[in-house]
């Protein structure tokens, strides 16, 4: 099984495809938006600056994400992972190949999750989250919760992300818009991209992921 490395714009689906793959062949999933939330609820100084960058849609600096990213490829020991929101920017991309490296990991597919910037907003007003990492979204039937503003994993009250709010949205849609192309020729160069639309069902868009990292 390859491991895989999802990119995509905000709200594209990658934590809920990157769940699917969890579930379904036992990847281990490497969320940096989750573990720069970890940090973020610790409360500490760090927390606290790391909040106030992602609140506002900016990215984190890669003092902070680099041995995130690294601490945890070295914690999973070699088993199949989903880095989901790493990498960002092509400096990113260039460090991870390095890390990769390092780990001796070459078998890897990165897969683009590909929507309209239309679509992508739709999909941010809609979502709702709960604390276990649950994702929701209340414009699509497959993924509303099966009682309104409750979590059907843990019973616990749904919220909104504080950065999905219109201001943040715009932040980070122009940040991805930005940095796509480059990490996009990057992973060309080295023949690793798809390309997946997303603006389908969640059950299709896992399909076509899964034939991905099935084929040889
Ligand atoms: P996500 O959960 O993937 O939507 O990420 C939430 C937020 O965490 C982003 O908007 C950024 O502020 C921050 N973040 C996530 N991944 C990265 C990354 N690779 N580099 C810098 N900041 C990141």
């Amino acid at each position: 099984m390859k491991n895989v490395i999802l990119i995509a714009p905000p709200a594209a689906g990658k934590g809920t495809q990157a769940e699917i793959l969890v579930n379904d062949f036992g990847y281990e999933h490497i969320s940096m938006g989750d573990l720069l939330r970890e940090v973020m609820a610790s409360g500490s100084a760090l927390g606290q600056e790391i909040k106030t960058l992602i609140d506002a849609g900016k990215l984190v600096d890669d003092e902070l994400t680099f041995p995130l990213i690294k601490n945890k490829l070295q914690t999973i020991q070699g088993k199949p992972f989903i880095s989901d929101g790493f990498p960002r920017t092509l400096n990113q991309a260039q460090h991870f190949e390095t890390i990769l490296k390092e780990l001796n990991i070459t078998d890897y597919v990165v897969i683009l999750l590909n929507l309209s910037e239309e679509a992508a907003l739709k999909r941010i007003s809609g979502r709702l989250i709960c604390s276990c990492g649950k994702s929701y979204n209340i414009y699509n039937d497959n993924l509303k919760p099966k009682q309104e503003g409750i979590c059907d994993k843990c019973g616990q009250a749904l919220v909104k992300r504080d950065d999905d709010n219109l201001t943040s949205f715009q932040q980070r849609y122009e940040i991805f818009q930005t940095n796509i192309e480059p990490i996009l020729d990057f992973y060309r160069q080295r023949n690793k991209l798809q390309i997946v639309d997303v603006d389908r069902s969640v059950a299709e868009i896992a399909g076509s992921i899964k034939e991905i990292i099935t084929h040889d």
